[in-house]
């Protein structure tokens, strides 16, 4: 694991893809601000980098690798990490998977879609989910916390590779990748507080 204080060094290149989760102080993306980003590169390493209060201006080098178009961001409920992602640093977070998105596309025959379901019920992984409420906020994150963090971006390749195969195999890829270029759209409703399932309501 390799950790950073509000950018990552310029000489970390992402090739192919790079799995992504964020962690905040809360889940309304205006008022609760971005603390950690967490990485990690299609070889399994990690790479946390913490943002801290009034530093998301240092982030250039991470802000060019969420921007990249070469390089695709696959996230867990990408929603919300590319609103806090996009929101905190004025970017559009591209190109996006998320691994949320493609379960509920072709797992239909459960309801169970969270990071810990898919973990256990395709990769058979048990993934603690004991810090997730704790202050993240702080700027010596604890070791118990760092472990969490890592945990949430070390098995979405896997799993997006997987996904992709039952997408394939039931012949919904297609729609899949429109759905993940829909997000664009959704996290700039969100940020612009528009709530994208009322705007498309009868
Ligand atoms: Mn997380």
């Amino acid at each position: 694991m390799n950790l950073y204080k509000n950018d990552l060094p310029a000489d970390i290149k992402f090739k192919g893809s790079v799995a992504i989760d964020t962690e905040t102080m809360g889940l309304a993306i205006k008022r609760d601000r971005l603390c950690l980003v967490q990485m990690c590169s299609e070889d399994g390493q990690t790479f946390l980098v913490q943002i801290q209060k009034n530093k998301q201006e240092e982030a250039k080098n991470l802000k060019k690798l969420l921007t990249d178009e070469s390089v695709l961001k696959i996230f867990h409920y990408a929603r919300f990490d590319v609103s806090i992602l996009n929101y905190t640093f004025g970017i559009n977070v591209h190109p996006i998977y998320c691994t949320k998105v493609a379960s509920k596309l072709a797992r239909t025959y459960t309801d169970k879609h969270g990071l810990k379901n898919l973990c256990k019920d395709i990769l058979g992984i048990e993934l603690s989910k004991h810090e997730q409420s704790s202050d993240w906020g702080q700027d010596e994150l604890s070791a118990e916390q760092l472990k969490y963090a890592e945990g949430d971006v070390l098995y979405l390749h896997k799993l997006r590779e997987i996904l992709n195969g039952m997408l394939v195999r039931e012949g919904k890829m297609e729609l899949a990748n429109k759905c993940f270029e829909a997000i664009s759209t959704i996290t700039d409703l969100e940020i612009a507080e528009i709530v994208p399932e009322e705007l498309f309501q009868h």
